[in-house]
């Protein structure tokens, strides 16, 4: 899944969980600072693709993660979310990127090419909505109109 993608559903995610689970701690955050923190969420587990946007500031994290755990390896998996929690901790903050890192997992988990969720097991896990780049866009647009419908 491309940027705009993951974007796309970390928006929708930020929406519909202040509908679905209200007291998470990042919605006592004001939602122009919450937002964009899920957003920064969203692009942090691609730190592993030294081409992709959060790749190519973090070249020096980027390139080792890539050389030992390759891409799509330990960044999208489980494992990273709870590294996340237990560096960043329970606040607000921490909450909202978290929250951003996971609705990457998801973005990814609709692709053919999946996650390896429980890694270091490798399997891969998938539900390949997202076959090609129309579908894509169809996803994508569709989150963000649901996003604008619901905000
Ligand atoms: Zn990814």
């Amino acid at each position: 899944m491309n940027l705009h993608g993951h974007l796309a559903i970390a928006s929708l995610g930020y929406v519909m969980l202040e509908y679905a689970v209200p007291w998470l701690p990042m919605y006592q955050l004001s939602p122009l600072l919450a937002l964009p923190l899920v957003l920064l969420g969203a692009l942090l587990c691609d730190v592993d693709h030294p081409e992709s946007t959060i790749g190519r500031l973090c070249l020096f994290i980027s390139w080792p993660i890539r050389i030992i755990f390759g891409h799509r390896g330990i960044t999208h998996s489980l494992l990273a979310i709870l590294c996340l929690w237990y560096f960043l901790g329970s606040n607000p903050y921490a909450c909202a990127i978290i929250i951003g890192a996971s609705t990457h997992l998801l973005g990814d988990f609709l692709t053919p090419s999946g996650i390896p969720l429980l890694y270091p097991y490798r399997k891969r896990y998938r539900l390949a909505l997202i076959t090609n780049p129309f579908s894509e866009f169809i996803v994508s647009a569709s989150a963000i109109v649901v996003s604008y419908l619901y905000w």
